[in-house]
Protein backbone atom coordinates (compact mmCIF):
# COMPACT_ATOMS: atom_id res chain seq x y z
CA UNK A 1 0.00 0.00 0.00
CA UNK A 2 1.20 3.63 -0.83
CA UNK A 3 2.55 5.49 2.04
CA UNK A 4 -0.17 8.31 1.08
CA UNK A 5 -2.80 5.72 1.02
CA UNK A 6 -2.18 4.29 4.60
CA UNK A 7 -1.45 7.54 6.19
CA UNK A 8 -4.90 8.76 5.52
CA UNK A 9 -6.15 5.76 6.92
CA UNK A 10 -4.03 5.57 9.95
CA UNK A 11 -4.80 9.24 10.72
CA UNK A 12 -8.49 8.63 10.89
CA UNK A 13 -7.90 5.83 13.95
CA UNK A 14 -4.86 7.46 15.98
CA UNK A 15 -4.32 10.55 17.71
CA UNK A 16 -0.37 10.96 17.60
CA UNK A 17 1.63 12.43 14.44
CA UNK A 18 1.29 10.31 11.31
CA UNK A 19 3.31 11.13 8.44
CA UNK A 20 3.86 9.93 4.99
CA UNK A 21 6.56 9.15 2.81
CA UNK A 22 9.18 10.75 5.77
CA UNK A 23 12.44 10.86 4.89
CA UNK A 24 14.32 9.07 7.82
CA UNK A 25 17.29 11.07 7.39
CA UNK A 26 15.48 13.46 9.58
CA UNK A 27 15.00 10.99 12.50
CA UNK A 28 18.40 10.06 12.52
CA UNK A 29 21.89 11.70 13.98
CA UNK A 30 23.55 10.54 11.02
CA UNK A 31 21.00 12.46 9.03
CA UNK A 32 20.89 9.26 6.53
CA UNK A 33 18.59 7.82 5.43
CA UNK A 34 15.09 7.15 2.55
CA UNK A 35 11.86 7.85 3.26
CA UNK A 36 9.97 5.40 5.76
CA UNK A 37 5.99 4.64 4.11
CA UNK A 38 4.84 5.97 7.21
CA UNK A 39 5.92 7.45 10.21
CA UNK A 40 3.67 7.91 13.58
CA UNK A 41 4.37 8.96 16.48
CA UNK A 42 1.71 8.04 18.98
CA UNK A 43 0.51 10.08 21.65
CA UNK A 44 0.37 7.96 24.52
CA UNK A 45 0.69 3.93 25.45
CA UNK A 46 -3.23 3.02 24.36
CA UNK A 47 -2.64 5.02 21.54
CA UNK A 48 0.14 2.65 20.92
CA UNK A 49 -1.36 -0.53 21.79
CA UNK A 50 -4.69 1.00 19.47
CA UNK A 51 -1.74 1.50 16.48
CA UNK A 52 0.02 -2.03 16.87
CA UNK A 53 -3.24 -3.84 17.23
CA UNK A 54 -4.54 -2.12 13.83
CA UNK A 55 -1.11 -2.85 12.16
CA UNK A 56 -1.46 -6.10 12.92
CA UNK A 57 -4.99 -6.51 11.83
CA UNK A 58 -3.74 -5.17 8.82
CA UNK A 59 -0.87 -6.88 8.23
CA UNK A 60 1.74 -3.73 8.08
CA UNK A 61 5.26 -4.83 9.01
CA UNK A 62 6.26 -1.87 11.88
CA UNK A 63 9.58 -0.79 13.43
CA UNK A 64 10.59 1.14 16.66
CA UNK A 65 12.54 3.45 16.59
CA UNK A 66 13.94 5.65 19.69
CA UNK A 67 15.67 9.44 18.36
CA UNK A 68 17.69 7.12 16.22
CA UNK A 69 21.22 7.95 17.58
CA UNK A 70 22.25 4.66 16.68
CA UNK A 71 20.71 3.63 13.14
CA UNK A 72 21.62 3.55 10.01
CA UNK A 73 18.51 3.81 7.65
CA UNK A 74 19.48 2.67 4.22
CA UNK A 75 19.10 4.98 0.96
CA UNK A 76 16.00 3.02 -0.52
CA UNK A 77 14.01 3.76 2.70
CA UNK A 78 11.98 1.54 5.08
CA UNK A 79 8.80 -0.39 4.00
CA UNK A 80 5.80 -0.28 6.79
CA UNK A 81 5.19 2.24 9.20
CA UNK A 82 8.21 3.31 11.76
CA UNK A 83 6.73 4.13 15.41
CA UNK A 84 9.08 7.18 17.10
CA UNK A 85 9.02 6.99 20.82
CA UNK A 86 11.33 10.04 21.24
CA UNK A 87 9.43 13.20 22.30
CA UNK A 88 6.60 11.15 23.58
CA UNK A 89 5.67 8.73 26.35
CA UNK A 90 8.67 11.60 28.03
CA UNK A 91 7.41 11.33 31.47
CA UNK A 92 10.04 11.45 34.62
CA UNK A 93 9.09 11.39 37.82
CA UNK A 94 10.75 10.30 41.22
CA UNK A 95 9.08 7.92 43.73
CA UNK A 96 10.62 7.03 46.80
CA UNK A 97 13.32 4.74 47.28
CA UNK A 98 15.77 6.53 44.89
CA UNK A 99 13.52 5.44 42.15
CA UNK A 100 12.97 7.51 38.95
CA UNK A 101 9.91 6.64 36.86
CA UNK A 102 10.96 7.44 33.23
CA UNK A 103 9.01 7.20 29.78
CA UNK A 104 10.92 5.37 26.97
CA UNK A 105 10.66 7.86 24.83
CA UNK A 106 12.44 10.64 28.02
CA UNK A 107 15.70 12.04 26.38
CA UNK A 108 18.18 10.27 28.41
CA UNK A 109 20.75 13.36 28.57
CA UNK A 110 18.23 15.26 30.26
CA UNK A 111 16.87 12.39 32.47
CA UNK A 112 20.28 12.69 33.87
CA UNK A 113 20.36 15.86 34.39
CA UNK A 114 17.03 16.05 36.17
CA UNK A 115 18.09 13.06 38.23
CA UNK A 116 21.49 14.76 39.45
CA UNK A 117 19.20 17.99 40.36
CA UNK A 118 17.28 15.76 42.20
CA UNK A 119 20.31 13.99 43.89
CA UNK A 120 19.71 11.03 42.93
CA UNK A 121 23.26 9.01 41.24
CA UNK A 122 24.34 6.27 39.15
CA UNK A 123 23.49 7.51 35.66
CA UNK A 124 26.41 10.43 35.85
CA UNK A 125 28.33 7.97 33.01
CA UNK A 126 25.55 7.86 30.85
CA UNK A 127 24.80 11.64 30.91
CA UNK A 128 26.55 12.21 27.34
CA UNK A 129 24.96 9.36 25.45
CA UNK A 130 22.03 10.68 23.17
CA UNK A 131 18.94 8.94 22.28
CA UNK A 132 15.83 8.13 24.75
CA UNK A 133 15.71 6.27 28.00
CA UNK A 134 14.19 3.23 25.90
CA UNK A 135 17.06 3.14 23.35
CA UNK A 136 19.42 2.93 26.21
CA UNK A 137 18.17 0.49 27.76
CA UNK A 138 17.05 -1.34 24.67
CA UNK A 139 20.45 -1.39 23.40
CA UNK A 140 22.19 -1.61 27.27
CA UNK A 141 23.92 1.57 26.27
CA UNK A 142 27.78 1.70 28.13
CA UNK A 143 29.97 4.08 29.07
CA UNK A 144 33.11 4.49 30.71
CA UNK A 145 32.56 1.16 32.37
CA UNK A 146 28.92 1.93 33.02
CA UNK A 147 25.97 0.06 31.37
CA UNK A 148 22.45 1.43 31.70
CA UNK A 149 20.26 -1.82 31.72
CA UNK A 150 22.20 -2.37 35.38
CA UNK A 151 20.66 0.81 36.58
CA UNK A 152 17.08 -0.72 35.79
CA UNK A 153 14.87 -1.77 38.68
CA UNK A 154 11.79 -2.63 36.54
CA UNK A 155 11.08 -2.35 32.94
CA UNK A 156 7.09 -1.77 31.21
CA UNK A 157 7.19 -3.44 28.04
CA UNK A 158 4.53 -4.51 25.64
CA UNK A 159 4.52 -7.61 23.18
CA UNK A 160 3.90 -7.27 19.68
CA UNK A 161 0.71 -8.85 19.46
CA UNK A 162 -0.43 -6.13 22.67
CA UNK A 163 0.10 -7.55 26.21
CA UNK A 164 2.34 -5.11 29.07
CA UNK A 165 3.99 -7.02 31.17
CA UNK A 166 6.31 -5.89 33.78
CA UNK A 167 9.92 -6.77 33.47
CA UNK A 168 12.59 -6.65 36.36
CA UNK A 169 16.39 -6.27 35.32
CA UNK A 170 17.22 -9.77 35.73
CA UNK A 171 14.32 -10.59 33.01
CA UNK A 172 15.18 -7.89 30.89
CA UNK A 173 18.37 -9.94 30.36
CA UNK A 174 21.07 -7.27 29.42
CA UNK A 175 24.05 -8.57 27.55
CA UNK A 176 26.48 -7.00 25.59
CA UNK A 177 24.80 -3.91 23.68
CA UNK A 178 21.76 -6.20 23.72
CA UNK A 179 18.72 -6.93 26.14
CA UNK A 180 15.45 -9.08 26.11
CA UNK A 181 13.86 -6.31 23.86
CA UNK A 182 15.79 -6.28 21.12
CA UNK A 183 16.28 -9.76 20.99
CA UNK A 184 12.50 -10.94 21.37
CA UNK A 185 11.70 -8.05 20.14
CA UNK A 186 8.91 -5.93 22.77
CA UNK A 187 8.13 -2.46 22.76
CA UNK A 188 9.71 -0.76 26.03
CA UNK A 189 7.24 1.84 27.23
CA UNK A 190 8.59 2.59 30.89
CA UNK A 191 11.55 2.32 32.57
CA UNK A 192 12.02 2.23 36.69
CA UNK A 193 15.56 3.01 37.19
CA UNK A 194 17.30 2.37 40.88
CA UNK A 195 19.46 5.26 41.99
CA UNK A 196 21.09 6.39 45.12
CA UNK A 197 20.93 9.31 46.77
CA UNK A 198 23.77 12.34 47.23
CA UNK A 199 24.33 15.77 47.41
CA UNK A 200 23.40 17.10 43.95
CA UNK A 201 26.37 19.61 43.47
CA UNK A 202 28.43 16.30 43.73
CA UNK A 203 26.71 14.07 41.04
CA UNK A 204 26.86 17.40 38.90
CA UNK A 205 30.69 17.55 39.30
CA UNK A 206 30.63 13.53 38.49
CA UNK A 207 28.49 14.44 35.35
CA UNK A 208 30.50 17.57 34.16
CA UNK A 209 33.72 15.32 33.97
CA UNK A 210 32.59 12.96 31.86
CA UNK A 211 30.97 15.13 29.48
CA UNK A 212 34.13 16.95 29.43
CA UNK A 213 36.10 13.30 28.62
CA UNK A 214 33.54 12.53 26.08
CA UNK A 215 34.21 16.24 24.91
CA UNK A 216 37.57 15.22 23.69
CA UNK A 217 37.36 11.94 22.29
CA UNK A 218 34.85 12.07 20.20
CA UNK A 219 33.80 13.78 17.10
CA UNK A 220 30.64 15.65 18.40
CA UNK A 221 30.71 18.12 15.44
CA UNK A 222 29.43 15.67 12.55
CA UNK A 223 26.47 13.77 12.19
CA UNK A 224 27.50 9.83 12.95
CA UNK A 225 25.59 7.17 14.50
CA UNK A 226 27.76 6.56 17.77
CA UNK A 227 30.25 3.70 17.46
CA UNK A 228 30.45 1.71 14.63
CA UNK A 229 31.38 -1.73 15.31
CA UNK A 230 30.76 -3.54 18.68
CA UNK A 231 34.38 -3.85 20.93
CA UNK A 232 36.03 -7.36 20.54
CA UNK A 233 35.89 -9.32 24.30
CA UNK A 234 38.30 -6.96 26.55
CA UNK A 235 39.90 -4.51 23.86
CA UNK A 236 38.60 -1.70 21.49
CA UNK A 237 37.47 -1.76 17.96
CA UNK A 238 38.46 1.73 17.66
CA UNK A 239 42.54 0.50 18.48
CA UNK A 240 42.09 -2.05 15.47
CA UNK A 241 41.07 0.44 13.55
CA UNK A 242 43.34 3.00 14.03
CA UNK A 243 46.44 0.47 14.21
CA UNK A 244 45.33 -0.55 10.93
CA UNK A 245 45.97 2.95 9.47
CA UNK A 246 42.03 3.47 9.20
CA UNK A 247 41.50 6.92 10.12
CA UNK A 248 40.65 9.76 7.65
CA UNK A 249 39.72 6.73 5.15
CA UNK A 250 36.49 7.96 2.89
CA UNK A 251 33.92 6.50 1.07
CA UNK A 252 31.96 9.09 -0.49
CA UNK A 253 30.74 11.50 2.46
CA UNK A 254 31.44 8.82 4.74
CA UNK A 255 34.48 8.84 6.57
CA UNK A 256 36.33 6.94 9.58
CA UNK A 257 36.85 9.61 12.17
CA UNK A 258 40.02 11.39 12.30
CA UNK A 259 39.11 12.20 16.35
CA UNK A 260 37.85 8.26 17.18
CA UNK A 261 38.57 5.43 14.84
CA UNK A 262 35.24 3.86 15.55
CA UNK A 263 33.03 6.68 14.92
CA UNK A 264 32.42 7.03 11.08
CA UNK A 265 31.06 10.53 10.19
CA UNK A 266 28.79 11.90 7.73
CA UNK A 267 31.13 14.98 5.98
CA UNK A 268 28.09 16.26 4.07
CA UNK A 269 25.91 14.03 1.43
CA UNK A 270 26.83 10.71 2.21
CA UNK A 271 24.71 7.97 1.67
CA UNK A 272 23.66 4.30 3.42
CA UNK A 273 25.50 3.28 1.22
CA UNK A 274 28.66 5.25 1.20
CA UNK A 275 28.66 4.17 5.18
CA UNK A 276 27.93 0.26 4.19
CA UNK A 277 30.35 0.09 1.89
CA UNK A 278 33.31 1.99 4.25
CA UNK A 279 32.39 -0.53 7.12
CA UNK A 280 32.79 -3.72 5.21
CA UNK A 281 36.09 -2.03 3.91
CA UNK A 282 37.19 -1.37 7.80
CA UNK A 283 35.74 -5.24 8.81
CA UNK A 284 38.11 -6.12 5.51
CA UNK A 285 41.27 -4.40 6.22
CA UNK A 286 40.90 -5.27 9.83
CA UNK A 287 40.60 -9.16 9.20
CA UNK A 288 43.51 -9.45 6.95
CA UNK A 289 46.02 -7.21 9.68
CA UNK A 290 44.91 -8.86 12.68
CA UNK A 291 42.15 -11.49 11.67
CA UNK A 292 39.67 -9.39 13.98
CA UNK A 293 36.42 -9.76 12.74
CA UNK A 294 34.58 -6.66 13.96
CA UNK A 295 30.87 -6.84 14.14
CA UNK A 296 28.20 -3.86 13.23
CA UNK A 297 26.95 -1.97 16.81
CA UNK A 298 24.65 0.65 14.18
CA UNK A 299 21.59 -1.25 13.33
CA UNK A 300 20.74 -0.95 10.12
CA UNK A 301 16.97 -0.75 9.10
CA UNK A 302 15.12 -0.98 5.66
CA UNK A 303 16.60 -1.42 2.14
C1 LIG B 1 27.66 11.20 19.31
C2 LIG B 1 27.17 9.86 19.79
C3 LIG B 1 27.71 9.30 20.94
C4 LIG B 1 27.27 8.05 21.39
N1 LIG B 1 27.82 7.51 22.52
C5 LIG B 1 27.40 6.31 22.97
C6 LIG B 1 28.00 5.72 24.13
O1 LIG B 1 28.84 6.31 24.80
N2 LIG B 1 27.54 4.50 24.52
C7 LIG B 1 26.57 3.83 23.83
O2 LIG B 1 26.21 2.71 24.23
N3 LIG B 1 26.01 4.36 22.72
C8 LIG B 1 26.39 5.58 22.28
N4 LIG B 1 25.82 6.10 21.14
C9 LIG B 1 24.79 5.34 20.41
C10 LIG B 1 23.34 5.68 20.81
O3 LIG B 1 23.26 7.01 21.25
C11 LIG B 1 22.81 4.79 21.93
O4 LIG B 1 22.82 3.43 21.55
C12 LIG B 1 21.39 5.18 22.31
O5 LIG B 1 21.09 4.55 23.52
C13 LIG B 1 20.32 4.82 21.27
O6 LIG B 1 19.08 5.40 21.67
P1 LIG B 1 17.98 5.86 20.60
O7 LIG B 1 16.78 6.28 21.32
O8 LIG B 1 18.56 6.85 19.67
O9 LIG B 1 17.70 4.47 19.88
P2 LIG B 1 17.56 4.22 18.29
O10 LIG B 1 18.86 4.50 17.63
O11 LIG B 1 16.37 4.91 17.77
O12 LIG B 1 17.29 2.65 18.29
C14 LIG B 1 18.32 1.73 18.62
C15 LIG B 1 17.71 0.32 18.69
O13 LIG B 1 16.86 0.25 19.83
C16 LIG B 1 15.52 -0.08 19.44
N5 LIG B 1 14.62 0.72 20.26
C17 LIG B 1 14.72 2.06 20.53
N6 LIG B 1 13.75 2.44 21.38
C18 LIG B 1 13.03 1.33 21.65
C19 LIG B 1 11.88 1.08 22.47
N7 LIG B 1 11.28 2.05 23.18
N8 LIG B 1 11.39 -0.18 22.51
C20 LIG B 1 11.96 -1.17 21.79
N9 LIG B 1 13.04 -1.00 21.01
C21 LIG B 1 13.56 0.24 20.94
C22 LIG B 1 15.42 0.23 17.94
O14 LIG B 1 14.50 -0.63 17.31
C23 LIG B 1 16.85 -0.03 17.48
O15 LIG B 1 17.04 -1.41 17.21
C24 LIG B 1 26.24 7.35 20.67
C25 LIG B 1 25.67 7.95 19.53
C26 LIG B 1 26.13 9.18 19.09
C27 LIG B 1 25.49 9.78 17.87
Amino acid sequence: MEGITLALQLKDKVRGQVYANEPMSRHTSFRIGGPADVLVVPRDIPDLLALIGILSDMQVPFHIIGAGTNLLVEDEGIRGVVIKIANTLSHVNRLGNGILRCGAGALLPSVCRDAALKGLSGLEFASGIPGTVGGAVTMNAAAFGGFVAELVDTAEVITYDGHQIRLDRENLEPGAKTTRVLAEPLILVEVDFALKQDLPERVQKRMQEYLRERACRQPLSLPSAGCAFKNPTGEGAGRFIDAAGLKGVSVGGAEVSRVHANFIVNNGGATAEDVISLMKHVQEVVYSKFQVMLEPEVRILGG
